[in-house]
């Protein structure tokens, strides 16, 4: 089905709420699905060298966000918790005098069991973060083995334990379809991390990315069908547990949703710092995205000349009605019509070629005000967001589409 012809974009009669995301890209070992830009540490970081490339960066970036307030921060990676509290209070306060911070600012940190202790979440909490996301993925031992990570279960269980006692508010990072994994393994899973008090899950179906040793060497994994029952029955558990599942891979009680995360689906702005991280950045007349120079040490060296990007380009009118839909339709409850014009500067009829056709499919739903994904548009969401591709971008398939992982958009 040919794409409806897309006309010049008007100017955005307001700017998106702006978040901005920091990168530090190193992990205590590699795991073997991984494909992020994570490195192994090999000796002691250089925190002091790359918090000073951050805020160079920082600085460099500033002119193109100038007056705007920042309403979320993530500290992303890698695993953002090898560094010490100091290191993450010295970037914080750099980013307090540098930027308009929203008072109720949401700070999320990503932190992985095995590299801390509670003292240092407590350090972590005083230099300014208010949610952590642990990096959980199971509570076996064995497909913690199975998929390569350097932690345990009961690290995992202390390190949620220690994050719940710290924080107001906490992400348990959990996976599915592991290696060997049956569906009640998966629930288990879960069961745990409610009962443990996790007030948001997020659960990802492990997949098989290009580049990485598990794609080199596949592991034995569930078959599909045992894939699709872990997530009804991961869905149906957190459902009763009252867990709303609000976005694919996200579960929240009330008021715990990520607000960072939110503002990514929502097409809102974010700024990217760090070894190869990725921002969007909207003006009055265009919508820019940038990228960063990927290696943590090519990185430092540009950063300390003023200059990190590695790429930034403008996002064509053309490509922002699949943009925007990529992120919006995977929330559950869908977007206010409103919300597309004001965040791509284009009217809404100009898809609606492609509404039409996937309503007819019973893949979407909607009103005049409000449209969503139907249960069988989350399930099959690839199918949904595939006539919203621009013409032009090869190839026209579902393969095409890579759905990745929230909170980590300078890993698409
Ligand atoms: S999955 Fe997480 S902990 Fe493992 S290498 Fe990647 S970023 Fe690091």
């Amino acid at each position: 089905m040919p794409s409806s012809p897309i006309p010049g974009a008007a100017p955005l009669a307001q700017l998106p709420p702006l978040s901005l995301y920091v990168h530090i890209p190193w992990c205590l070992r590699k795991c073997p699905y991984c494909d992020f830009n994570s490195h192994e540490k090999r000796g002691d970081l250089p925190e002091a060298q790359y918090v000073d490339a951050l805020i160079a960066d920082l600085d460099a970036s500033i002119p193109r966000v100038w007056g705007r307030r920042l309403q979320t921060v993530f500290i992303g990676g890698g695993t953002p918790s090898l560094f010490a509290p100091a290191s993450i209070d010295r970037l914080l306060v750099a980013i307090r005098t540098r930027l308009p911070i929203d008072p109720e600012a949401e700070i999320t940190m990503e932190a992985n069991p095995g590299t801390f202790e509670a003292e240092r979440f407590r350090g972590f909490r005083d230099a300014g973060v208010n949610r952590l996301s642990v990096g959980v993925q199971s509570f076996s031992d064995a497909r913690l083995a199975a998929i390569g990570r350097v932690h345990g279960a009961d690290e995992a269980r202390r390190a949620l334990e220690h994050a719940l006692e710290t924080f107001p508010t906490v992400n348990a990072d959990l996976m599915y379809a592991l290696p060997g994994q049956s569906v009640e393994e998966a629930v288990a899973d879960v069961r745990e991390a409610i009962a443990l008090g996790a007030p948001h899950v997020s659960a990802y179906h492990l997949t098989l990315e290009p580049d990485t040793h598990f794609h080199r060497f596949p592991p034995p994994l569930p078959d599909d069908d045992a894939a699709a029952d872990m997530q009804v029955a991961i869905e149906e558990t957190l459902a009763a547990a009252g867990h709303e599942h609000y976005e694919t891979s996200a579960f929240a009680r009330p008021g715990h949703r990520a607000r960072h995360n939110l503002n990514y689906w929502t097409f809102g702005d974010y700024l990217g710092i760090g070894a190869g991280a990725h921002g969007k950045i909207s003006f009055r007349d265009r919508i820019v995205r940038e990228s960063r120079v990927r290696k943590p040490l090519g990185y430092m060296n540009a950063a300390a000349q003023g200059d990190a990007l590695a790429e930034s380009r403008d996002v064509a009118p053309r490509e922002r009605p699949f943009e925007f839909m990529l992120n919006a339709l995977r929330l559950t409850e869908g977007f206010p019509v409103a919300l597309f014009g004001e965040r791509t500067g284009l009217p809404i009829t100009v898809i609606e070629r492609e509404l039409a056709a996937v309503e007819k499919a019973g893949l979407l739903e909607r009103d005049h005000l409000r449209m969503r994904p139907t249960a069988r548009g989350q399930r099959f969401l690839n199918d949904l967001l595939e006539p919203f591709l621009p013409d032009a971008s090869p190839p026209r398939a579902t393969a095409a589409i890579r759905i990745s992982r929230p909170d980590t958009p300078s890993h698409p």
